[in-house]
């Protein structure tokens, strides 16, 4: 079988009803594996065509990930449904918040916190204690980060998000250092501009994100999905605590002024 197949295999992407984890839920199954997705909507109508197509099983749960309870509970009936199965984790669901610096507020950056932090940090640790208890040899869990954790990207007033996604990527060697010893392992994705309805309230922004990468276009969700894929899987065997940055270049680029 090759290194690249997840047949088989049980994955699980929060955030995954739209935009990157979606893309993200339909790479993994088009590699084989059963998705389920936690979400506070309801997903595209494209992810229910999944199981049809790539032959997988799909489930759809309400979970709002900044929740404790939400999320345990979310868990108990993921475990019922998938036998306790659980190989692959992506924790991708996310905010951002717009505002100058000198104008946030403690209420702005706490629900920054919950759900991109506090929400993605307690997805993994459950997933992590869910492939503990199934005994998995292929356990992987890929972090949402994004590029705004590296440098300060261009006319957004989003400190915050920075901040947040900066602990994603900070907090990934930690926690793979810690899940090594039960094969699991744990790296980020940093995504650079990405058509979605996170920055679909910024066109007048386009065209300046599109000067900005080597390729001359922002990403389109499917373009992040083939890292999310290769670190779920067995070709990505000998990584862990790292983080893939896929932005067309615009991190290498000097001349971005951010
Ligand atoms: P999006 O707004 O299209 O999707 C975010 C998804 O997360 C939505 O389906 C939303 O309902 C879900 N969500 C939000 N709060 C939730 C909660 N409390 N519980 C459960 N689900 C919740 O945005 P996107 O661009 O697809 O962003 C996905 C991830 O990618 C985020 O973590 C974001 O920070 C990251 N990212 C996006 C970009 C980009 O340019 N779009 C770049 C880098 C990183």
């Amino acid at each position: 079988m090759s290194k690249f197949s997840l047949q088989g295999r049980t994955a699980l992407v929060t955030g995954g009803a739209r935009g990157c984890g979606l893309a993200f839920a339909r790479g993994l199954a088009e590699a084989g594996a059963n998705v389920a997705i936690f979400d506070v909507i309801l997903p595209d109508e494209s992810f229910g065509l999944l199981e049809k197509e790539f032959g997988v099983k799909t489930a759809y749960y309400k979970v709002d990930v900044s929740s404790e309870e939400s999320l345990q509970h979310g868990f108990e009936q993921f475990q019922k449904d998938f036998d306790n199965k659980l190989d692959i984790c992506v924790p991708c669901a996310g905010i951002n918040r717009h505002l100058p610096f000198l104008e946030f507020t403690y209420k702005d950056h706490q629900d920054l916190l919950s759900i991109n932090v506090l929400g993605l940090y307690f997805t993994a640790q459950l997933a992590a204690k869910q492939m503990i208890s199934n005994g998995t040899k292929h356990g992987s869990i890929v972090l949402v980060a994004s590029m705004a954790s590296h440098i300060a990207v261009r006319s957004q007033l989003c400190s915050a998000y920075c901040g947040t996604k900066g602990a994603v990527r900070s907090m990934c060697p930690a926690i793979a250092k810690e899940m090594a010893e039960y094969n699991i392992r744990v790296n980020s994705i940093s995504p650079g501009y990405v058509r979605t309805e996170m920055t679909a309230s910024f066109p007048h922004l386009i065209e300046s994100w599109k000067a900005d990468a080597m390729n001359g276009r922002i990403a389109e969700p499917e373009d992040i999905m083939g890292a999310c894929v290769f670190l779920a899987s067995d070709a990505s065997a000998y990584m862990t605590g790292q983080d893939i940055i896929v932005d067309g270049g615009v991190t290498r680029c000097a001349n971005n002024e951010g």
